[in-house]
């Protein structure tokens, strides 16, 4: 009979991550604090519990896909303070603290049972198509357990080592994300208004040493990449709120290895400053929106 999986947390990526796991034939079982996430996937077939401790107790796999570290923390002290089934594999795609998955790996393994933090990088689309980059702490062997059911909602499984190394990873590419974008942002800009033609210069920096995600695939200025948020009035895409988020997640990790992020911080703070303007459910590129001069001069 078809494996039985656990989703817990059916929001913006959730709900679509569960989706595909319907499709490839697993039986899932389902939660959420929100009863019309849980509807939308009942009319997909899934079973809706009540409670996540029967949830977990009826499941080889649980994933979890929620907002922040506390929910995270608070989600599984309460999904197995009755005991856990001792065949069920926990996985975390959340981006949270690295350290929150270590705790929650040691509450779960006392408990009886396996975790792994498994979080996720390609967004919204990516976990629509189940092309999903699927980071992954855990040991080999939990890595061997999780990678062909993880492949069922991503492309790229990578083992990245112990607990919270996943997270860790994760973190560590969003900022440099972050710091990109902006680096892209000022960059055009300043292109622009020097007299340069934005498809020409635009061009020279994706054929010569400038090139990265933000100017090749997600070009902050409207129009270079037909089909993005940027060419669609920065709708969708990645949100500003959860870059912002991220770079929280960076700045708290920095903090606790004594890691100088200069360019991070000071991404994190121009984040969060779009968001105190109302550009929090934007596509992170808006920022050379924010930046660029309104009047011309
Ligand atoms: P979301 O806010 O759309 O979904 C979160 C879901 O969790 C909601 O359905 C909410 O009702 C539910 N929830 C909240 N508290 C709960 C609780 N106590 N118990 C059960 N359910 C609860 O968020 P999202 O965009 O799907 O992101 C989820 C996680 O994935 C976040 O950690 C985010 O940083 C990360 N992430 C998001 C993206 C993205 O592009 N959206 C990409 C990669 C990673």
């Amino acid at each position: 009979s078809a494996t039985k999986v656990g989703f817990i947390g059916l929001g913006q990526m959730g709900n679509r991550m569960a989706t595909n796991l319907i499709n490839k034939g697993y039986k899932l079982n389902v939660f959420d604090v929100s009863p019309e996430a849980c509807d939308a996937m009942k009319a997909k077939g899934a079973q809706v519990y009540k409670t996540t401790q029967e949830l977990a107790k009826e499941s080889e796999f649980v994933v979890t896909m929620l907002p922040n570290n506390d929910i995270v923390k608070e989600t599984y002290e309460v999904m197995i303070k009755d005991g856990v089934n001792n065949k069920t594999m926990f996985v975390d795609s959340s981006t949270v603290d690295p350290s929150v998955s270590q705790y929650v790996q040691k509450i779960v393994s006392k408990a009886g049972a396996r975790f792994v933090d498994a979080p996720v990088s390609g967004g919204v689309m990516g976990a629509q198509n189940a092309t999903l980059t699927f980071m992954v702490g855990g040991t080999k062997e939990e890595y061997e357990h999780v990678k062909d059911f993880l492949a069922g909602m991503g492309k790229k499984i990578t083992h990245c080592g112990t607990y919270g190394m996943g997270e860790a990873a994760k973190i560590c590419n969003n900022m440099m994300l972050a710091i990109s974008m902006i680096g892209t942002a000022e960059t055009m800009n300043l292109a622009l208004r020097l007299g340069l033609d934005a498809k020409v210069f635009n061009e020279i920096i994706n054929s010569s040493t400038g090139r990265s995600w933000a100017s090749e695939i997600n070009n902050p200025v409207p129009g270079l990449n037909p089909g993005t948020p940027p060419s669609d009035g920065y709708k969708g895409g990645f949100s500003t709120a959860l870059i912002t988020k991220d770079l929280g997640l960076a700045s708290s990790v920095a903090t606790g290895s004594n890691s100088p992020i200069m360019l991070g911080a000071l991404a994190h703070h121009i984040y969060r400053l779009m968001c105190t303007h109302d550009l929090g459910n934007k596509d992170f590129s808006v920022i050379y929106d924010f930046i660029k001069n309104k009047s011309g001069k």
